[in-house]
């Protein structure tokens, strides 16, 4: 018998009311993510990948569609409880860090756990293993203008993990960096999802990025299209290298 999927969309459908027309992102999307999967999900600009990794973390709902996430069928659910499902179900992680300036490097990861019951004692000892397992621990009491961005990734990916969540998603996490500082954080992505377990949904418009993945999936006008592989991967790049230099 096989496991349930973590993630399963059925006919999933996101729109939005804009000037007087209704704009629709994603159009009845179906989509399985098995536990401990890595997928990178690609397509044009515009496509609809940030909705639909904003209705999986539950940071959006859906407008029709099924959409059952680590066993809750979490489109039903109001606002108020989508919130604190996600505070222990989800980390997200942000092209551009999403660091809150004022707070150190330890101040930023331990934010989430002030939403949960925990002593400060506790709170300091994840905080510290979050630090230790990005590599980044000896910058605990630096601000985000003091680390490099790779740095800055690295401490948010601590702020997304540091809950333990089973789920990771993640939106462009490399589109601000240089080569070598992606390559350390795909290596890092893909650790959490090798040695931790973690399933993992990766937005990227960089077919390298896309190859830490075990599936590839790509997005067309809010549908999945076919084209998984290294063909469909060559040609959302080769679009994409054309919409970049248009
Ligand atoms: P991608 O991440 O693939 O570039 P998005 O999911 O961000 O694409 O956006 C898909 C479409 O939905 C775009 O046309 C965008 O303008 C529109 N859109 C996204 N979020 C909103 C919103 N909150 N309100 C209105 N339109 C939105
Ligand atoms: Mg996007």
């Amino acid at each position: 018998m096989s496991e349930q999927p973590i993630i399963a969309c059925r006919r999933l459908s996101k729109s939005y009311r804009k000037g007087g027309g209704v704009i629709t992102p994603l159009h009845a999307l179906d989509l399985d993510v098995r536990r401990g999967e890595f997928v990178a999900l690609m397509g044009p600009s515009g496509s609809g990948k940030t909705t639909l990794l904003n209705l999986i973390a539950g940071i959006d709902r859906p407008t029709e569609g099924e959409l059952v996430v680590a066993g809750a069928d979490i489109a039903r659910f109001s606002r108020a409880r989508l919130a604190d499902w996600r505070s222990v179900n989800v980390g997200y992680v942000f092209q551009l860090y999403n660091l809150v300036p004022v707070l150190t490097a330890y101040e930023n990861v331990e934010l989430p756990l002030l939403l949960r019951p925990l002593g400060r004692r506790e709170r300091h000892t994840r905080v510290q293993a979050a630090l230790s397992l990005v590599g980044i621990a000896d910058r605990h009491d630096h601000y985000p203008r003091q680390l490099s961005g790779g740095q800055e990734q690295r401490v948010a990916i601590a702020r997304a993990i540091v809950t333990d969540p089973a789920i990771l998603v993640a939106d462009e996490p490399t589109g601000d960096l240089d080569a070598d500082s992606a390559t350390e954080i795909m290596r890092l992505l893909t650790r959490l999802n090798q040695e931790l377990g973690k399933t993992l949904v990766m937005v990227t418009h960089d077919a390298g990025c896309a190859s830490y993945a075990r599936t590839r999936l790509f997005l067309e006008k809010g549908v999945l299209v076919p084209g998984e592989g290294a063909r469909g991967t060559a040609r959302v790049a080769a679009r994409v290298a054309q919409e970049v230099h248009a």
